[in-house]
């Protein structure tokens, strides 16, 4: 008589768990942490609706990027962004600290440090990473398993008018922005999800509810 297939939590199919060992496995105690990566153009508000989710769910981890640009009026090193000069950038690529970079269209460098996101994905814990496409790409190459959610704005008018009311950029800077809101549309079929932030509340309840249920994955609970 053929054995019944071992499943991966080491439960055969049937049988009751033998140690709480094997029911800690499935019941999700071992679980790693996961790597939520949030994309959209510039002024869709995903800065907005990452805050506001981690209100929602403070166990979040938020990676700090790395910019050579510089801080807008309110933002602070180390909080919003690690502000780096170009040559200290530079360094943190040929040291291989940042999993991720991209030169953004305003000539600007932005990356992910590698040592953050690393550690936090080790004690198990989420991390949100809040990239552009090409970031997102480097990442997905390396991380497939994490979820890849690309925020919408309602419209285009809509975008321009957000990013006009941020007064963080001039006219061809918004111009640039949009243009390159249009272009990253392309890569939507790399994410797993899209969530039009229309309404703040709605959209951020989107996204929890994308944490909440990736989180109860089988696959996430899998022995390591
Ligand atoms: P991003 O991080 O994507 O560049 P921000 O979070 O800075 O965008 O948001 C851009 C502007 O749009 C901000 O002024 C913000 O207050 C506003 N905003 C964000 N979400 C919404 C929304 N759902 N409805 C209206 N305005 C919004
Ligand atoms: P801003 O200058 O408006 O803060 O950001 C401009 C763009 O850079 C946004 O699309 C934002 O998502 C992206 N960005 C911010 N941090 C990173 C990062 O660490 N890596 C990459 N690839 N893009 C980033």
């Amino acid at each position: 008589m053929n054995t019944p297939p071992q499943t991966p939590s080491g439960l055969r199919r049937g049988s009751r768990p033998k140690s709480s060992a094997a029911f800690e496995r499935v019941a999700g105690k071992t679980r790693k942490g996961m790597l939520v990566v949030i994309s959209g153009p510039s002024g869709v508000g995903k800065g907005t609706l990452v805050k506001e989710l981690s209100k929602r769910m403070p166990e979040l981890r938020q990676s700090i990027s790395v910019t050579t640009r510089e801080p807008r009026p309110g933002e602070e090193d180390g909080v919003h962004y690690f502000f780096r000069t170009d040559e200290q950038f530079e360094q943190m690529v040929a040291n291989d600290e940042l999993i991720e970079w991209s030169q953004f269209v305003n000539g600007l460098f932005y990356g992910t440090p590698r040592s953050f996101v690393e550690e936090q994905l080790r004690a198990g814990n989420d991390v949100v990473l809040e990239i552009d496409v090409k970031g997102a790409i480097q990442v997905k190459e390396r991380m497939p398993n994490g979820v890849y959610v690309f925020i919408l704005p309602p419209t285009m008018e809509e975008l321009e008018a957000r990013l006009r009311k941020r007064q963080t950029e001039a006219a061809e800077a918004i111009r640039q922005r949009l243009s390159v809101a249009v272009d990253e549309l392309n890569f939507l079929l790399l994410y797993d999800f899209q969530v039009v932030n229309d309404d703040l509340d709605k959209a951020a309840r989107k996204l929890e509810a994308i944490v909440i249920a990736e989180r109860c994955r089988v696959g996430r609970h899998l022995p390591h």
